[in-house]
């Protein structure tokens, strides 16, 4: 993508609304807009952030034999009323009237309308267990919308849905969605922390809150120090192993937050006791028949008795962790994106728009990189080095390549990696070769 083309509005100054580094940072870097309170217009490069954000969710979810479908976001309130959440909800779900004059509600989350299809589709024990996901626009009307995208009205959602026999098979989806979080958290440079949380309007007595710890986080965490450095199991654990001990592993060393910390169960940890703030990215929940006794959502079992469906639901904040992921990894210059979620991997950088030398050498670079699929942006505008190289660390593209007529005399660009912030002068082949494989 020419920069001269592309739609990235950039802005200079601080804007003055945002509190929280990521915020300042979103709109600074043009990633998106406000619309109203709470709700935001994704541009072009959050976008491509976003979708990346999502692709790793799908990916994780998907392995984990998780099967992505697609629900609506305005639901009819009778299906609330059936579980009984449409009085019990309150102020944060928004509700419609048609013009039938029919209740409907823009989904704050999916368990009524996932139990109904299940259970109008679903007749024997022989068609479970089940796990299902959809990634979906959710409103809540939060009473404190801030912070952009974290704390949002309008957020993009993954949530999974598992259906089974027994508790024990609730228990093995649970495990499955415990380690997928752990691995898509890490594919995003996150260190996630599994902790026992509240399950609040979801419902339910098993629950774990996935928090990654940062200053701004809303979430105040206990956590024994050993916790952060447990490594998250790679390959090596399928998903078709039994994952208690997995699990077990993690829930052994202690992590609580605020509402459920037990002093007296951290007291061994003295001093080590890590207390932090943080920002919950995900939240797992096993709630039984919470919602299948209400629906009657019920299969025929073994002996054609008839059972009521085990449930749990797994929540992923796709749009929050776009911000979380900020908060994580910025310096003083702007975003320093993993490459995992980068929008794109290089900026190339044509310090002389104009200089038949600059451009011809830009355009064989761009050219073979994005030949091969790379994703580069090319900085080609007729602006002055200090504002390009200013844009480019404030969007944060992992790779900086820089052509200028200096170098090129000598046979050289240079390549910079916004991480560490280290340059190396190189000829434009080799530093092809670094990305074209
Ligand atoms: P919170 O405690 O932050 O209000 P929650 O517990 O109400 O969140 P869940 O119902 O667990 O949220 O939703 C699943 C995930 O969706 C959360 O872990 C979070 O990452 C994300 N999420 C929830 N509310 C918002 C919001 N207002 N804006 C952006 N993301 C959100
Ligand atoms: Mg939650």
């Amino acid at each position: 993508m020419r920069l001269s083309r592309y739609f990235l509005p950039t802005l200079k100054e601080n804007p003055a609304e945002a509190q929280i580094v990521s915020h300042r940072l979103m709109l600074r870097a043009g990633l998106m807009r406000q619309s109203s309170a709470g709700i935001y217009s994704w541009l072009p490069l959050g976008f491509k952030v976003l979708k990346k954000v999502e692709g790793i969710v799908r990916e994780e979810q998907d392995r984990a034999g998780c099967q992505e479908m697609l629900m609506p976001t305005v639901q009819p309130a009778e299906l609330w009323r059936e579980s009984g959440r449409y009085d019990d909800y309150g102020p944060e779900m928004l509700r419609i009237r048609d013009r039938h004059d029919r209740d409907m509600l823009y989904g704050p989350t999916n368990e009524e309308q996932i139990t109904q299809i299940f259970r109008d589709s679903v007749r024997s024990y022989k068609d479970l267990p089940k796990l299902l996901y959809h990634i979906q626009w959710k409103f809540r009307d939060e009473i404190r919308p801030r912070f952009g995208v974290m704390r949002g009205r309008e957020f993009l959602m993954k949530d999974a849905y598992s259906f089974d026999l027994d508790a024990a098979g609730a228990r093995r989806a649970y495990n499955k969605m415990f380690l997928a979080y752990l691995r898509t958290f890490e594919r995003m440079g996150l260190k996630s922390i599994p902790m026992s949380a509240e399950s609040g309007p979801i419902g339910g007595d098993l629950s774990h809150e996935f928090i990654i710890l940062a200053e701004t986080g809303e979430t105040q965490v206990y956590c024994d120090p050993a916790r952060l450095d447990l490594k998250v199991p790679g390959p090596e654990v399928s998903y078709d192993d039994d994952l208690q001990p997995v699990v077990d592993q993690w829930l052994s060393l202690y992590a609580a937050t605020e509402d459920k910390h037990d002093p007296e169960r951290a007291k061994h940890l003295g001093d080590s006791l890590v207390m932090a703030r943080g920002i919950e990215v995900g939240h797992i929940f096993y709630f039984g028949t919470k919602y299948s006794v209400p629906m009657k959502a019920a299969v025929a079992g073994p002996n054609g008795e008839s059972v009521l469906l085990e449930c749990g639901s797994y929540g992923i904040g796709v749009s929050r962790l776009v911000g979380a992921i900020i908060e994580a990894s910025h310096d003083e210059q702007g975003i320093v994106w993993p490459e995992s979620v980068a929008p794109f991997q290089i900026g190339l950088v044509n310090l002389k728009a104009g200089d038949p030398d600059c451009e011809a050498a830009c355009d064989d670079v761009y050219g073979k990189l994005t030949g091969a699929g790379v994703e580069v942006l090319y900085d080609d505008r007729d602006e002055r080095p200090g504002v390009k190289f200013a844009d480019m660390d404030l969007i944060g593209l992992p790779w900086q390549l820089v052509v200028g007529p200096r170098g090129l005399k000598n046979g050289v660009v240079e390549l910079k990696a916004r991480k560490v912030g280290e340059r190396h002068d190189l000829s434009p082949e080799s530093a092809l070769a670094r990305f074209v494989g």
